[in-house]
Parts: structure tokens; sequence; C-alpha cells
């Protein structure tokens, strides 16, 4: 089935990554359609934040109902695919592990098989995590061996063995792109760089004395974002179907995550910080780290933005959502 080659279809649109690679696509000209399990109860609040919620058209699916894929693909024909639809919160998925997995690998393979099934002309990208490879003493490219830590990550890593085999099997333009984390002020309240940046805030304000986290001795390599969507929309635009790792490259601890945060509003974190169990993961990632070369040399792209002005950006857009909700 012929597609539309303007056109890019992305599956959870609501979510960060979603609203900003619609951002990026509408700016390039393209035809943005996107999806959400209820178009009728979501708020789309990331959608409305970028102002961009009138110029995307919402379509309502549940990944997991294969009739329902069907018929939005066939009514779309999207030339560009994008799954960023699943239950994205590590933590989450050790209480909710079937939901977790199953909202990875079921819609990942379905969305492909509709692909196949419909014989539609389309690219489609899979949104894998760096938490496949567990810890790394590398930095981590797509042939680093994975060593899934969570439910959350034996379901990407799942979904990613499957994209590579619907590749070799059928000759999908399917491909993986290998995430680390990135953040922005759009990730919700539970991700534990929103926490910190929001509780350094609310001190600073008089709000509250205390900040409570988890395992602070663990390393992380955190960009920016608006940046990372930008690799996406370069693994579909590249010549062949490839799987890339995205990173900095850098990788930094909790620790100087919170203190260059706590330091943004002048305070010493170690006088405001305290660690709880509570928060801490059955298994947990130490060290992760990422070597984007390969997406440097091929798709041309590479992370400007570390986590000094990672944290940067965020507590300017904190400082400006408190000055316009006042
Ligand atoms: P997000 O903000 O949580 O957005 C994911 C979207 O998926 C949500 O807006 C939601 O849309 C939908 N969703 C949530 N739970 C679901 C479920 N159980 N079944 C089906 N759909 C569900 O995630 P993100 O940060 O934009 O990340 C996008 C994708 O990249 C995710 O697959 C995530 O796992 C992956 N990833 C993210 C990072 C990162 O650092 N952000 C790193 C590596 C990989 P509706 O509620 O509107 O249906």
């Amino acid at each position: 089935m012929q597609t539309n080659n303007t056109r890019a279809l992305i599956f959870g649109i609501s979510g960060q990554d979603g609203a900003y690679l619609a951002e990026l696509l509408l700016s390039r000209g393209i035809e943005v359609h996107g999806t959400s399990r209820d178009i009728e109860t979501s708020d789309f609040l990331s959608l409305r934040t970028l102002g961009i919620n009138d110029k995307v058209k919402l379509h309502s699916v549940m990944l997991t109902d294969f009739r329902n894929v069907i018929t939005v693909l066939k009514s779309v024909r999207p030339r560009y695919i994008y799954n960023l639809a699943a239950q994205s919160s590590v933590m989450l998925s050790f209480d909710q592990p079937v939901e977790t997995i199953d909202s990875i690998m079921h819609g990942t393979i379905n969305l492909m098989e509709a692909i196949r099934f419909l014989d539609l002309d389309a690219r489609f990208y899979n949104a894998c995590s760096s938490e496949c490879f567990g810890n790394t003493d590398q930095p981590a490219t797509d042939m680093t061996r994975f060593r899934p830590r969570s439910p959350y990550a034996v379901g990407k890593a799942a979904a990613f063995w499957a994209v590579a085999n619907y590749r070799e099997a059928y000759g999908l333009f399917a491909c993986s792109g290998i995430l680390f984390n990135h953040e922005s002020p759009l990730r919700p309240l539970r991700y534990v760089t929103q926490k910190i940046v929001r509780g350094a805030m609310d001190i600073a304000e008089g709000q509250m004395s205390t900040l409570e986290l988890g395992n602070l001795d663990l390393s992380r390599d955190w960009g920016w974002a608006p940046e990372y969507v930008d690799a996406m929309r370069r693994m579909l635009e590249f010549e062949r179907p490839e799987d890339f790792v995205i990173a900095t490259g850098t990788t930094n601890s909790l620790k100087d995550f919170v203190a260059t945060s706590f330091s943004a509003f002048g305070l010493d974190w170690t006088r405001h910080v305290r660690t709880s169990n509570v928060y801490r993961r059955p298994t947990d990632i130490q060290v992760s780290c990422g070597n984007p070369e390969k997406a440097r040399r091929l798709l041309g792209w590479k992370a400007t933005l570390h986590m000094r002005q990672v944290v940067e950006r965020l507590v300017v857009a904190e400082r400006e959502r408190r000055l316009t909700h006042c």
C-alpha cells in the first residue's frame, strides 16, 4: 500500500518525546498524526505546553488491539511511523510487570504485523532504551550485550530483538533507537530529575526543608529531549534501517546532578537531601554510559547539551512555569 511521503504517525504523541517529535516534524513541513489510548480523556498537556495541540491530528488507539492498529494505519497511510507508546517508568514496571512488558512487546509486534499485513511502504522507529544494557563497564554501542535489570528493560530488550528479526526476516525498514536518559520540563514529576529540580526550588522558596531521594550512588548519561527526537527523525530518513545508540557520551553521578540543581538556587544539597529505601528499586543500574559515535558518523547527530546545561534549562523552565502559574 502506498503511503504519503510527507505524513508521520506518532504512537504515544501525548508523552514527552511524542510532543517534541511532533513539534520538530511540523517545523519541517510534515503532516503529523498522533495516537493516545483515549483522546477524549487525555489532556495533551505536553502538546498544549508546546502550543501545537491544534496542529496535529489525533486518533484513539490501543496498540494491543490489532483491529484498531490496522484501521488507523489504513486510514492515515503514514510514511513514517514512530512507536513511543508504552508504560515507560522503570520503577512502576516492578509493580506492573505484565502491563509494562505487554504494552512494549505486544504493541511493537502488532505494529510490525500490521505494516506487513497492509504491505505498507512505511519506515518504522522503535523506542528502545539504554536500560537494556544494565550496568555498563565500557560505553555501550548497539553491539553491546543486553543485561536488563527491570521488567521495563526486559520488555524493551525483547522488542529490540523483534525489530531486528522483522528487519531481517521480512525486509521491513524498521530500526531501534537505544536512547539514554533524556530530560525536559515535559517529564512528569515522578521522574527523579524533575523531582530534584522542583524540590530544590521548593526548598529555596521556603515551601519545604528536606527532599527525600533513593539511591544517590549511581551514574547516568543525561541529555536534552528535544535534541534526542531529532536523532529519531534522522534514523528514519537514513538510507538504510540500522540501530543506533543515542547518548551524550558523558556520565555523571546522581549526586552531581543533585549538587548542580541545588547550587542553581544557592543551596548546599548535603543540608537538605535525605535518602530513603522507599525509593530504591529491587534491582538498579549503578553505571550507565553510552557511545554515540555511530550516530555522529552516520547520522551527523551529536548532543550539544550535557548534564550541566540540562539542569540549567530545567531550572529556567521551572522558574518560568511558577511565574506563569502565580
Ligand atoms: P512518556 O512521556 O511516558 O510517554 C509514553 C506514552 O505512552 C504516554 O504518553 C502514554 O500515552 C502511552 N502509554 C503510557 N502507558 C501506556 C500503556 N500501558 N500502554 C500503552 N501506552 C501507554 O514517555 P517518553 O519519555 O516520551 O518516552 C517515549 C518512549 O521512549 C517510551 O517508550 C519510553 O519507554 C522510551 N524511552 C524513553 C527514554 C527517556 O529518557 N525519556 C529513554 C529511553 C527510552 P496515552 O496516555 O496518551 O495513551
